[in-house]
């Protein structure tokens, strides 16, 4: 019997599920660009913008993926030749290393597996032996999207701050933003990227840089600066096309705008307390399950783990056999595994993500649990019983 037909529901690491509010906000015919409501609009948007990121300073909006975010945040402050340190865990971190290759950047990585936080031990004495201060910035991923490893980037400013090292600190957020707590100003942190199909809840197709003083001043000192990632326009716009660099990404503006309503109408503390309470039920029924069958959580401390996406491992053939029976009888798509394995390797099929950031509420995350304990009762994949009796206990503590 096929029960997919209703609602599908992506409940994958981005693209999220995108509100109606959003959508809605985007159905419409294009805007004037030169004046009127979306250059109006757009003023707001750079203010609440920088409250999700917990910053004061600066701000800009690029039309790109987290790839382009990526890259801006890397072009006004690395120049060829300058050394980057970059402790990785999971796939992300590798990712953001090599856009700085692309750039000519020096690169040194230490790399953490992908089941556990980087070190900040291991941080702190690659810091201390680098006596001349050579490293430029460290690069760290907050939220890992391939094994949902939770970074500590306030630790790595502690850390920086005890060795007297003056690297940028620089955070990626593509995956946390709006899920996870951070916050920008407190935590010291230079340069943050974000982008907007994740906690964003919007559509893939923005970036965003946020950037403190000092990392403005390091972007003062540089030779150059490729002029579509240079973020001084953006930051301090003449006209309003100095924003984006060219034409507006007009409805992505609108859709971008009603998130933004949603989040700050809901509360920042209180998105992320409802992304903490769904996680948790999450990995409650996943340790259900696992007392008596096959899955595992990818990380094992749950201090460690990401409010916003979950890894886990059933090994195969199961992984992908319970993938693509909740997606075919049931309308709910997983994610699938990402860098848990060697590439090639038949293994990575074994795991599966759960993504759970963004328009998301109890009776999602209960459909989908019980979505795959209905796939585990059709697959006969073996599983402990009791799951969704402990996500619903962890949902009504609250
Ligand atoms: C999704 C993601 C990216 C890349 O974003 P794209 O939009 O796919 O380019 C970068 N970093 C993290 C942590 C992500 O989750």
């Amino acid at each position: 019997m096929n029960l997919s037909y209703g609602r599908p529901y992506l409940a994958i690491p981005g693209p999220s599920v995108m509100p109606e509010e959003v959508l809605r906000a985007m159905h419409r015919s294009s805007p004037n660009i030169y004046e009127g409501a979306l250059v109006e609009m757009t003023e707001g948007i750079i203010p609440d913008l920088k409250r999700v990121a917990r910053t004061e300073h600066n701000a800009a909006i690029y039309i790109s993926n987290g790839h382009g975010a990526w890259e801006a945040a890397l072009a006004n402050v690395i120049a060829p030749g300058d050394r980057i340190l970059v402790p990785a865990t999971g796939r992300f971190g590798h990712g953001w290393a090599d856009m700085a290759d692309g750039l000519g950047a020096d690169i040194q990585l230490i790399d953490f597996g992908r089941n556990q936080p980087f070190d900040l031990n291991r941080v702190e004495e690659a810091l201390r032996a680098d006596k001349d201060h050579k490293i430029k910035a460290v690069l760290g991923t907050h939220v890992d999207t391939s094994s949902g490893v939770l970074n500590n980037i306030a630790g790595l400013r502690t850390v920086l701050d005890a060795v007297g090292h003056p690297a940028l600190l620089m955070a990626d957020c593509v995956a946390s933003l709006a899920c996870d707590r951070f916050e920008m100003d407190e935590w010291g942190v230079d340069v943050m990227v974000g982008a907007s199909q994740k906690g964003l809840m919007t559509p893939p197709g923005l970036g965003f840089v946020f950037a403190g003083p000092r990392a403005v001043e390091v972007r003062a000192g540089m030779e150059r600066v490729s002029r579509y990632w240079d973020w001084v326009p953006r930051f301090n716009p003449q006209g309003f096309y100095q924003h984006f660099g060219g034409t507006a990404p007009t409805h992505h503006l609108y859709g971008l705008r009603a998130a933004l309503d949603m989040i700050h109408g809901e509360g920042l503390e209180h998105v992320w307390q409802r992304h903490d309470v769904l996680a948790r039920a999450i990995w409650a029924a996943a340790d259900k399950w696992g007392e008596d069958g096959p899955l595992t959580l990818n990380v094992a401390d749950a201090d460690q783990r990401a409010r916003s996406v979950t890894s886990l491992r059933l090994g195969l053939p199961y992984g992908h056999q319970l993938r693509e029976w909740v997606e075919t009888n049931a309308g709910v798509t997983l994610g699938i595994g990402l860098g848990m394995s060697e590439e090639g390797d038949p293994d990575g099929r074994g795991y599966f993500r759960i993504g759970h950031m963004g328009h998301l509420n109890a009776h999602m995350v209960l459909g989908m649990l019980g979505t795959i304990e209905t796939a585990f009762k059709a697959l006969d994949i073996p599983h402990g019983s009791g799951a969704l009796e402990a996500a619903t206990a962890v949902m009504a503590a609250g």
